[in-house]
């Protein structure tokens, strides 16, 4: 249609077609399609920003932050999402790198952030919605971007410009492979900042789905609201499922459970699916990249730690080792720089295809260790050791060493109540892979340091600083 298929566009066209259905239940309120557009709406008039600004949003998964990013695309600016895990000292580089003319925040993060001209907080959007009369339209303008950042695992966040989708066709492509309904209640778990939450809800709004989002992940309290709200679909992180199968109570009612975002370790996807049944699907992509495979629950059942494959219209090629990409949906450069029309984006990530053309990530490049001349991908020897019972999770990284150059150093963090000594962990080891690929230094942790999306910080383990 005329609006395109930016956010705007699709809550327009979704408030059309089923006003009254519920959009949003999150923990202060139920919304319907009609309330989010007209909301957003008016929130659109009466921000003090102009077309072409860009405005930054540190907020928690709510019907507030969702009408925000519409609103704020409705006035023709440009969303900035940021992570509410960052520290300070990567928020200022954001606020600086970005060029903030405004930031919409939740009102706990009042004091985080300085030297942005308006500062908006949540009470305040409520304010400025009530006080603004409805039908002040905003003269058509260029829709807004959207600005997802990436992780920063690796140094600071960078921005990355997503395109506004220019149809209906790449989305259809990655729900072609998930059977997603319109009409589907969908739980997002995952942040809407993260370009994961984000595809999730883009998904949700072209499904004129009711979605489900709470502030906080609490696993208890997940499963709790799957249940009272017969959730049909579930957008996670793997480290939510992790957490997910430590309740007691499993809930049976999902048809899909899709995460993404980093990778799901192969023993995990089986045990997931012995309790929830056979309904997850493994997405593998990059805010640079968008989608990249996409592994059904039949897949995972025949080789539990694969990616899956390409959705229509998206190609891999694997170069060098590392896994290359080309799709509709690549992003148009980071900020500050344009690279659109590019076909074709190296992910970083270092992979292989089987013989049926099932994708496999085998970590990023700049993970790869070399110890004594030899390259060793630490997810191989993660996911071996995260498949030992006793062992809850596991990252592996080197460490300097005078001889070799690296060494591995294995962290573990075990199952309640389990014990392992580390002569057993290199013994283990040594049994299944190369010798080279024996952790010299086996460490005992009670919780590895992970970012706002359960993305493992490996520069923030004990012997990697
Ligand atoms: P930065 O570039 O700032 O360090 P980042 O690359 O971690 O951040 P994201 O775009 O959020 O930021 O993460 C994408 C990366 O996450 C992928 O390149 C890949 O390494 C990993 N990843 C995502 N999904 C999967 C998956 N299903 N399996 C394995 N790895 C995954």
């Amino acid at each position: 249609g005329r609006w395109g298929f930016g956010l705007a566009g699709e809550l327009r066209q979704a408030a059309a077609r089923s006003p009254r259905r519920i959009a949003v239940i999150d923990d202060e309120r139920q919304v319907t399609y009609a309330e989010l557009l007209d909301r957003s709406a008016r929130l659109a008039a009466a921000l003090p920003v102009r077309a072409g600004d860009r405005v930054g949003l540190l907020c928690r998964n709510s019907a507030r932050m969702l009408g925000a990013m519409i609103g704020v695309a409705t006035r023709g600016a440009d969303v900035v999402l940021i992570n509410t895990g960052l520290s300070g000292h990567q928020l200022d580089q954001v606020v600086q790198g970005q060029g903030l003319a405004a930031l919409i925040h939740d009102d706990e993060f009042a004091d985080r952030i300085a030297g942005v001209p308006h500062r908006i907080g949540g009470t305040q959007v409520d304010e400025l919605i009530e006080a603004t009369p409805a039908g002040l339209t905003v003269p058509p303008e260029r829709p807004g971007r959207t600005i997802v950042l990436t992780s920063g695992t690796t140094g600071v966040p960078k921005g990355a410009r997503r395109p506004t989708p220019g149809g209906f066709s790449p989305l259809c492509s990655v729900i072609d492979r998930i059977p997603l309904r319109a009409g589907e209640r969908i739980m997002i778990a995952a942040p809407l900042f993260h370009t994961w939450g984000y595809a999730g809800m883009q998904i949700a709004l072209a499904l004129r789905a009711t979605i489900v989002l709470r502030r906080r992940f609490d696993p208890a309290g997940l499963v709790a609201d799957l249940g009272e709200h017969r959730v049909t679909a579930l957008v996670a992180v793997p480290v939510m499922l992790q957490n997910l199968m430590d309740v007691s109570t499993a809930y049976r009612g999902l048809r899909v459970a899709a995460v993404s975002g980093s990778a799901l370790p192969g023993g995990l996807a089986t045990r997931f699916m012995d309790r929830y049944g056979d309904v997850l699907y493994n997405l593998y992509g990059s805010t640079e990249a968008s989608w990249v495979s996409i592994a059904t629950p039949a897949d995972l059942r025949e080789a539990p730690t694969t990616a899956g494959r390409p959705p229509h219209g998206t190609r891999i090629r694997i170069v060098d080792g590392q896994i290359h990409v080309s799709n509709g949906m690549l992003f148009e450069g980071y900020t500050g720089q344009d690279t659109a029309g590019r076909t074709e984006v190296c992910t970083g990530d270092l992979g292989h295809l089987d013989d049926e053309g099932r994708l496999y990530v085998d970590g990023r490049a700049d993970d790869m260790i070399v110890s004594g001349g030899e390259n060793i991908f630490p997810a191989e020897v993660e996911d071996l050791l995260a498949a030992l019972p006793q062992v809850r999770e596991v990252a592996v990284v080197g460490v300097p060493d005078d001889d070799w150059g690296q060494r591995l150093a294995a962290h573990l963090v075990l199952r309640p109540g389990e014990r392992l000594d580390a002569e057993a962990v290199r013994e283990h080891v040594r049994r299944h892979l190369a010798r080279f690929c024996v952790p010299r230094d086996v460490l005992f942790l009670d919780e590895l340091p992970r970012n706002a999306t359960g993305k493992v910080l490996k520069r923030d383990l004990p012997r990697n600083s």
